[in-house]
Protein backbone atom coordinates (compact mmCIF):
# COMPACT_ATOMS: atom_id res chain seq x y z
CA UNK A 1 0.00 0.00 0.00
CA UNK A 2 1.59 3.19 -1.07
CA UNK A 3 -0.36 6.42 -0.26
CA UNK A 4 -0.32 9.12 -3.26
CA UNK A 5 0.84 11.98 -0.50
CA UNK A 6 4.25 10.23 -0.48
CA UNK A 7 4.48 10.36 -4.11
CA UNK A 8 4.51 14.29 -4.06
CA UNK A 9 0.69 13.54 -6.02
CA UNK A 10 -2.82 15.36 -4.86
CA UNK A 11 -6.27 14.49 -5.40
CA UNK A 12 -9.10 16.36 -6.81
CA UNK A 13 -10.67 17.68 -4.32
CA UNK A 14 -9.30 21.42 -3.45
CA UNK A 15 -8.26 21.59 -7.54
CA UNK A 16 -11.82 21.49 -8.05
CA UNK A 17 -13.65 23.79 -5.62
CA UNK A 18 -10.91 26.66 -7.27
CA UNK A 19 -12.05 25.73 -10.23
CA UNK A 20 -15.63 25.70 -10.27
CA UNK A 21 -15.17 29.38 -8.15
CA UNK A 22 -12.84 30.66 -10.62
CA UNK A 23 -15.34 29.51 -13.76
CA UNK A 24 -12.01 27.81 -15.40
CA UNK A 25 -11.60 23.87 -16.07
CA UNK A 26 -8.88 21.50 -15.55
CA UNK A 27 -6.96 19.61 -17.75
CA UNK A 28 -7.21 15.73 -17.92
CA UNK A 29 -4.78 14.50 -20.44
CA UNK A 30 -4.23 10.73 -20.64
CA UNK A 31 -0.94 9.46 -21.21
CA UNK A 32 0.48 6.07 -22.46
CA UNK A 33 4.42 6.98 -23.17
CA UNK A 34 7.20 9.42 -21.96
CA UNK A 35 6.86 11.76 -24.35
CA UNK A 36 3.49 12.66 -24.31
CA UNK A 37 4.18 12.68 -20.16
CA UNK A 38 6.86 14.96 -20.51
CA UNK A 39 4.81 17.54 -23.02
CA UNK A 40 1.57 17.06 -20.50
CA UNK A 41 4.31 17.77 -17.34
CA UNK A 42 6.36 21.24 -19.66
CA UNK A 43 3.29 22.66 -20.91
CA UNK A 44 1.11 22.60 -17.71
CA UNK A 45 4.26 24.15 -15.84
CA UNK A 46 5.21 26.85 -18.02
CA UNK A 47 1.70 28.12 -18.23
CA UNK A 48 1.06 27.11 -14.16
CA UNK A 49 -1.76 25.28 -14.41
CA UNK A 50 -2.97 22.09 -12.61
CA UNK A 51 -3.41 18.85 -14.40
CA UNK A 52 -4.73 15.56 -14.50
CA UNK A 53 -2.78 12.64 -15.73
CA UNK A 54 -5.11 9.81 -16.77
CA UNK A 55 -4.69 6.41 -17.21
CA UNK A 56 -6.99 4.54 -19.44
CA UNK A 57 -7.42 0.49 -19.80
CA UNK A 58 -5.51 0.54 -22.86
CA UNK A 59 -2.81 2.57 -21.38
CA UNK A 60 -2.35 -0.11 -19.02
CA UNK A 61 -2.33 -2.54 -21.34
CA UNK A 62 -0.04 -1.13 -23.28
CA UNK A 63 2.41 0.39 -20.99
CA UNK A 64 1.60 -1.36 -17.81
CA UNK A 65 -0.06 0.01 -14.89
CA UNK A 66 2.68 0.04 -12.42
CA UNK A 67 5.05 1.44 -14.94
CA UNK A 68 2.95 4.12 -15.96
CA UNK A 69 2.41 5.16 -11.53
CA UNK A 70 6.24 5.03 -11.70
CA UNK A 71 6.10 7.75 -14.30
CA UNK A 72 3.76 9.82 -12.80
CA UNK A 73 5.85 10.23 -9.89
CA UNK A 74 8.81 10.66 -11.82
CA UNK A 75 6.67 13.93 -13.55
CA UNK A 76 5.87 15.18 -10.30
CA UNK A 77 9.92 15.18 -9.46
CA UNK A 78 10.37 16.28 -13.37
CA UNK A 79 7.58 19.18 -12.59
CA UNK A 80 10.11 20.63 -9.80
CA UNK A 81 13.26 20.19 -11.98
CA UNK A 82 11.47 22.37 -14.21
CA UNK A 83 11.04 25.43 -11.89
CA UNK A 84 7.67 24.23 -10.01
CA UNK A 85 7.89 24.75 -6.72
CA UNK A 86 4.48 23.11 -5.50
CA UNK A 87 3.07 20.92 -8.61
CA UNK A 88 -0.55 20.19 -8.49
CA UNK A 89 -0.68 16.96 -10.36
CA UNK A 90 -3.15 14.10 -9.83
CA UNK A 91 -3.21 10.29 -11.18
CA UNK A 92 -6.95 9.19 -12.22
CA UNK A 93 -8.23 5.98 -13.47
CA UNK A 94 -10.20 6.63 -16.37
CA UNK A 95 -12.91 4.31 -16.62
CA UNK A 96 -12.38 1.63 -13.87
CA UNK A 97 -14.49 -0.95 -14.96
CA UNK A 98 -14.26 -3.08 -11.29
CA UNK A 99 -14.17 -2.29 -7.66
CA UNK A 100 -10.72 -4.91 -8.18
CA UNK A 101 -9.21 -2.74 -10.75
CA UNK A 102 -10.36 0.93 -8.27
CA UNK A 103 -8.91 -0.80 -5.24
CA UNK A 104 -5.25 -1.95 -7.04
CA UNK A 105 -4.73 1.64 -8.25
CA UNK A 106 -5.77 2.96 -4.86
CA UNK A 107 -3.18 0.87 -3.78
CA UNK A 108 -0.74 1.84 -5.82
CA UNK A 109 -0.90 5.39 -5.03
CA UNK A 110 -3.12 7.10 -7.63
CA UNK A 111 -4.74 10.02 -6.32
CA UNK A 112 -8.45 9.83 -7.78
CA UNK A 113 -10.09 6.90 -9.46
CA UNK A 114 -13.21 7.08 -11.83
CA UNK A 115 -15.63 4.13 -11.42
CA UNK A 116 -17.72 3.82 -14.49
CA UNK A 117 -21.10 1.76 -13.98
CA UNK A 118 -22.74 4.09 -16.84
CA UNK A 119 -23.54 1.09 -18.71
CA UNK A 120 -24.99 -0.62 -15.59
CA UNK A 121 -28.83 -0.67 -14.28
CA UNK A 122 -29.17 2.30 -11.86
CA UNK A 123 -29.46 0.46 -8.93
CA UNK A 124 -25.85 -1.51 -9.59
CA UNK A 125 -24.18 1.62 -10.83
CA UNK A 126 -25.46 3.55 -7.14
CA UNK A 127 -24.21 -0.21 -5.54
CA UNK A 128 -20.80 -0.16 -7.30
CA UNK A 129 -19.81 3.23 -7.10
CA UNK A 130 -20.59 3.57 -3.06
CA UNK A 131 -18.69 0.67 -2.49
CA UNK A 132 -15.87 1.91 -4.55
CA UNK A 133 -15.96 5.18 -2.57
CA UNK A 134 -16.19 3.66 0.51
CA UNK A 135 -12.94 2.19 -0.17
CA UNK A 136 -10.93 5.23 -2.04
CA UNK A 137 -12.12 7.22 1.14
CA UNK A 138 -10.49 6.03 3.34
CA UNK A 139 -6.95 7.15 1.55
CA UNK A 140 -8.43 10.41 0.52
CA UNK A 141 -8.71 9.34 -3.06
CA UNK A 142 -11.54 11.00 -4.76
CA UNK A 143 -13.75 9.13 -7.01
CA UNK A 144 -15.69 10.18 -10.17
CA UNK A 145 -18.73 8.01 -10.91
CA UNK A 146 -20.81 8.37 -13.87
CA UNK A 147 -24.52 8.88 -15.19
CA UNK A 148 -25.77 8.95 -18.68
CA UNK A 149 -23.71 7.14 -21.44
CA UNK A 150 -21.55 8.60 -24.31
CA UNK A 151 -21.02 7.56 -27.86
CA UNK A 152 -17.93 6.58 -29.30
CA UNK A 153 -14.76 4.39 -28.65
CA UNK A 154 -12.10 5.01 -26.66
CA UNK A 155 -9.73 2.17 -25.96
CA UNK A 156 -12.12 -0.49 -24.97
CA UNK A 157 -15.10 2.03 -23.58
CA UNK A 158 -17.67 1.58 -26.58
CA UNK A 159 -21.59 2.82 -27.17
CA UNK A 160 -23.02 3.38 -30.59
CA UNK A 161 -25.47 5.94 -29.10
CA UNK A 162 -25.43 7.97 -26.36
CA UNK A 163 -28.27 8.71 -23.53
CA UNK A 164 -27.95 12.22 -22.24
CA UNK A 165 -27.70 12.03 -18.42
CA UNK A 166 -31.55 12.47 -16.46
CA UNK A 167 -31.02 15.51 -14.78
CA UNK A 168 -33.79 13.79 -11.96
CA UNK A 169 -31.01 11.13 -10.84
CA UNK A 170 -28.05 13.31 -9.51
CA UNK A 171 -29.31 14.47 -6.29
CA UNK A 172 -29.97 10.59 -5.59
CA UNK A 173 -26.81 9.59 -6.78
CA UNK A 174 -24.23 11.49 -5.59
CA UNK A 175 -26.27 11.51 -2.04
CA UNK A 176 -26.00 8.06 -1.90
CA UNK A 177 -22.57 7.25 -3.36
CA UNK A 178 -20.94 9.76 -2.07
CA UNK A 179 -18.86 10.42 -4.92
CA UNK A 180 -16.78 13.29 -5.53
CA UNK A 181 -17.58 13.98 -9.07
CA UNK A 182 -19.77 12.84 -11.56
CA UNK A 183 -19.43 12.44 -15.52
CA UNK A 184 -21.93 13.37 -17.48
CA UNK A 185 -23.71 12.91 -20.87
CA UNK A 186 -24.69 16.26 -22.73
CA UNK A 187 -23.62 15.29 -26.13
CA UNK A 188 -19.80 14.92 -26.11
CA UNK A 189 -18.42 11.21 -27.02
CA UNK A 190 -15.03 9.45 -27.24
CA UNK A 191 -12.78 9.49 -30.21
CA UNK A 192 -12.07 11.13 -33.36
CA UNK A 193 -15.55 10.14 -34.92
CA UNK A 194 -18.02 12.26 -32.78
CA UNK A 195 -20.35 13.02 -35.47
CA UNK A 196 -21.44 11.70 -39.02
CA UNK A 197 -21.59 14.24 -41.80
CA UNK A 198 -25.04 14.23 -41.89
CA UNK A 199 -25.58 15.19 -38.50
CA UNK A 200 -23.51 18.54 -39.26
CA UNK A 201 -24.00 21.55 -41.35
CA UNK A 202 -21.40 23.45 -43.41
CA UNK A 203 -20.10 26.76 -42.28
CA UNK A 204 -19.68 28.72 -45.22
CA UNK A 205 -16.80 30.69 -44.66
CA UNK A 206 -14.38 27.93 -44.11
CA UNK A 207 -16.10 25.18 -45.50
CA UNK A 208 -15.69 22.71 -42.70
CA UNK A 209 -18.11 20.57 -40.95
CA UNK A 210 -19.90 21.99 -37.87
CA UNK A 211 -21.23 19.26 -35.66
CA UNK A 212 -24.83 20.07 -33.57
CA UNK A 213 -24.50 21.98 -30.34
CA UNK A 214 -23.90 19.96 -27.05
CA UNK A 215 -26.95 20.10 -24.46
CA UNK A 216 -26.19 22.59 -22.25
CA UNK A 217 -30.08 22.56 -20.70
CA UNK A 218 -29.39 19.43 -19.75
CA UNK A 219 -25.73 20.38 -17.91
CA UNK A 220 -28.12 23.76 -16.84
CA UNK A 221 -30.64 21.35 -14.94
CA UNK A 222 -28.06 19.35 -13.32
CA UNK A 223 -25.97 22.52 -12.23
CA UNK A 224 -29.32 23.12 -10.78
CA UNK A 225 -30.19 19.95 -9.20
CA UNK A 226 -26.35 19.89 -7.49
CA UNK A 227 -25.41 23.50 -7.07
CA UNK A 228 -21.46 23.70 -6.70
CA UNK A 229 -21.35 20.09 -7.49
CA UNK A 230 -18.15 19.39 -9.75
CA UNK A 231 -18.69 17.85 -13.20
CA UNK A 232 -16.79 16.05 -15.81
CA UNK A 233 -16.78 16.09 -19.38
CA UNK A 234 -15.65 13.11 -21.23
CA UNK A 235 -14.90 13.04 -25.39
CA UNK A 236 -14.01 16.42 -25.38
CA UNK A 237 -10.84 16.46 -27.87
CA UNK A 238 -12.08 19.66 -31.12
CA UNK A 239 -10.47 17.34 -33.51
CA UNK A 240 -8.25 20.54 -34.83
CA UNK A 241 -8.94 20.18 -38.84
CA UNK A 242 -5.10 21.49 -38.99
CA UNK A 243 -3.80 18.44 -38.32
CA UNK A 244 -6.72 16.10 -39.50
CA UNK A 245 -5.10 17.98 -43.05
CA UNK A 246 -2.00 17.74 -42.29
CA UNK A 247 -2.29 13.65 -41.77
CA UNK A 248 -3.71 13.04 -44.54
CA UNK A 249 -1.16 15.34 -46.73
CA UNK A 250 1.29 13.45 -45.32
CA UNK A 251 0.05 10.03 -46.60
CA UNK A 252 -2.87 9.57 -43.81
CA UNK A 253 -6.44 8.70 -44.57
CA UNK A 254 -8.85 10.17 -41.86
CA UNK A 255 -11.95 10.99 -43.66
CA UNK A 256 -14.75 13.23 -41.58
CA UNK A 257 -13.24 13.27 -38.24
CA UNK A 258 -15.31 16.26 -36.48
CA UNK A 259 -14.84 17.17 -32.64
CA UNK A 260 -16.22 19.50 -30.12
CA UNK A 261 -15.66 23.01 -30.98
CA UNK A 262 -13.97 24.73 -28.90
CA UNK A 263 -16.13 27.99 -27.97
CA UNK A 264 -18.89 25.61 -26.43
CA UNK A 265 -15.88 23.72 -24.02
CA UNK A 266 -14.79 27.54 -23.42
CA UNK A 267 -18.49 28.19 -22.19
CA UNK A 268 -18.73 24.62 -20.28
CA UNK A 269 -15.24 25.37 -18.70
CA UNK A 270 -16.76 28.12 -16.93
CA UNK A 271 -19.67 26.45 -15.80
CA UNK A 272 -19.66 23.75 -12.68
CA UNK A 273 -17.61 21.88 -15.18
CA UNK A 274 -14.37 21.45 -13.52
CA UNK A 275 -12.50 18.61 -15.36
CA UNK A 276 -12.21 18.53 -19.39
CA UNK A 277 -10.96 15.09 -20.94
CA UNK A 278 -8.98 15.22 -24.15
CA UNK A 279 -6.92 12.45 -25.55
CA UNK A 280 -7.74 11.90 -29.36
CA UNK A 281 -6.12 15.60 -30.01
CA UNK A 282 -3.04 15.07 -28.67
CA UNK A 283 -2.94 11.45 -30.89
CA UNK A 284 -3.30 13.78 -33.95
CA UNK A 285 -0.84 16.20 -32.75
CA UNK A 286 1.14 13.09 -32.36
CA UNK A 287 0.49 11.48 -35.64
CA UNK A 288 0.89 14.46 -37.88
CA UNK A 289 3.83 15.11 -36.92
CA UNK A 290 5.79 11.70 -36.80
CA UNK A 291 3.76 11.75 -40.77
CA UNK A 292 5.54 15.20 -41.64
CA UNK A 293 9.01 13.74 -40.73
CA UNK A 294 8.32 10.23 -42.16
CA UNK A 295 7.61 12.14 -45.38
CA UNK A 296 10.00 14.88 -45.77
CA UNK A 297 12.70 12.94 -44.16
CA UNK A 298 12.50 9.23 -45.42
CA UNK A 299 15.87 8.26 -44.60
CA UNK A 300 15.61 9.26 -40.71
CA UNK A 301 15.45 6.36 -38.64
CA UNK A 302 16.32 7.60 -34.81
CA UNK A 303 13.05 7.70 -33.22
CA UNK A 304 14.12 11.18 -31.32
CA UNK A 305 14.29 13.02 -34.58
CA UNK A 306 10.69 11.93 -35.36
CA UNK A 307 9.29 11.58 -31.75
CA UNK A 308 10.98 14.47 -30.32
CA UNK A 309 9.39 16.77 -32.67
CA UNK A 310 5.45 14.99 -32.06
CA UNK A 311 6.55 15.93 -28.29
CA UNK A 312 6.88 19.68 -29.13
CA UNK A 313 3.57 19.23 -31.45
CA UNK A 314 1.68 18.08 -28.13
CA UNK A 315 3.28 20.59 -25.85
CA UNK A 316 2.13 23.10 -28.50
CA UNK A 317 -1.27 21.82 -28.31
CA UNK A 318 -1.96 21.00 -24.34
CA UNK A 319 -0.37 24.91 -23.70
CA UNK A 320 -3.22 25.83 -26.47
CA UNK A 321 -5.61 24.02 -24.19
CA UNK A 322 -4.98 25.17 -20.96
CA UNK A 323 -4.75 28.85 -22.33
CA UNK A 324 -7.06 29.27 -25.13
CA UNK A 325 -9.87 26.67 -23.82
CA UNK A 326 -10.03 25.69 -20.16
CA UNK A 327 -8.39 28.28 -18.86
CA UNK A 328 -6.62 26.95 -15.84
CA UNK A 329 -3.40 28.69 -16.31
CA UNK A 330 -1.62 30.81 -13.69
CA UNK A 331 -3.28 29.33 -10.40
CA UNK A 332 -0.47 27.16 -9.41
ZN1 LIG B 1 -14.16 8.75 -21.19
Amino acid sequence: MVSYKELGLVNTKEMFAKAIKGGYAIPAFNFNNMEQLQAIIKASVETKSPVILQVSKGARNYANQTLLRYMAEGAVQYAKELGCENPQIVLHLDHGDSFELCKSCVDLGFSSVMIDGSHLPYEENVALTKKVVDYAHQYDVTVEGELGVLAGVEDEVCAEHHTYTNPEEVIDFSTRTGCDSLAISIGTSHGAYKFKPEQCHVDPATGRLVPPPLAFDVLDAVMEKLPGFPIVLHGSSSVPQEYVEMINKYGGNLEAAIGIPEDELRKAAKSAVCKINIDSDSRLAMTAAIRKVFAEKPAEFDPRKYLGPARDEMEKLYKHKILNVLGSNDKL
